[in-house]
């Protein structure tokens, strides 16, 4: 055997995902199993890197099994088909709760009063920090994958977003992109938060309105789940999604289509 060979095999580290854990995981990820035989073989790339460079914390009782930690990181990977492994920068800890956990949260007015109270969440993107999500609503979203949520591509984006210093639902894009991303996004934005403001039904998760970075990750959810409704309401914000993530995997899929 040439040395070089021998080298590579000593130096190179074992695959954390081996072919029968992906083909669970696979059978698991409704989004998984409908990728291009290409775009999966990247997507087993990027989780690879992932298990590689991330430390999974699960909360106890919560217990993850090499599937679970598989499951985890191919669906943090989803986000970076296109983008590439550079979006797993600037963070290196994935926290797991059994369900959705409990956070105090204060903020000071412009009147100098204290308020504090407690949000119930599904996920939740640190800057520089770690990414937190439930375990139980990453199975909700994986038993019902067309119903507009997926939890942790939703923190993802957060974590793409921030890549550039700034959380404002812009993440890092070539300059004359990011100049239509802004303006088509805040428009969109824009017309969601007067809807909301009025009273009206919104047809997505009215989650959205809450900030622009918040519009860009709920819209981020809606282009792996439910594709259609978010080309139906913002064509402009879903073909900017489209050039970003690649073509949706529930694209022509979702019941009824
Ligand atoms: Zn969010």
């Amino acid at each position: 055997m040439p040395a070089g060979l021998i080298r590579r095999l000593l130096g190179r580290t074992p695959d954390p995902i081996d072919e029968a854990t992906w083909q669970q995981v696979a059978a698991r990820v409704a989004w998984i199993a409908a990728l291009e035989p290409a775009r999966a073989r990247r997507l087993r790339e990027l989780a690879t890197l992932f298990l590689q460079r991330k430390a999974i914390t699960p909360i106890e009782p919560l217990e993850l099994d090499p599937l679970r930690r598989a499951t985890l990181a191919a669906l943090c990977c989803l986000p970076l088909l296109e983008f590439g492994a550079e979006g797993l920068h600037g963070w290196t800890q994935l926290i797991v709760y059994p369900d959705a956990f409990r956070v105090n949260r204060s903020h000071v007015d412009a009147a100098g009063v204290l308020h504090e109270w407690d949000d119930e969440l599904a996920g939740e993107a640190w800057d520089n920090g770690p990414l937190v999500l439930s375990w139980a609503d990453v199975e909700a979203d994986l038993d019902d994958p067309h119903a507009g949520f997926c939890v942790a591509v939703h923190e993802m984006a957060h974590k793409l977003d921030a890549l550039d210093g700034v959380l404002d639902g812009t993440p890092p894009l070539p300059r004359d992109w990011q100049r239509q991303w802004a303006r088509d996004f805040q428009q969109a934005y824009d017309g969601l938060v007067a809807e909301v403001d009025a009273g009206g039904e919104v047809a997505i998760d009215p989650y959205a309105a809450e900030a622009p970075e918040e519009f860009f990750a709920v819209c981020s959810e809606y282009h792996f789940s439910d594709p259609e409704l978010l080309r139906a309401c913002f064509p402009r914000v879903a073909a900017h999604l489209e050039r970003f993530y690649g073509r949706s995997p529930s694209e022509g899929t979702a019941c009824g289509a």
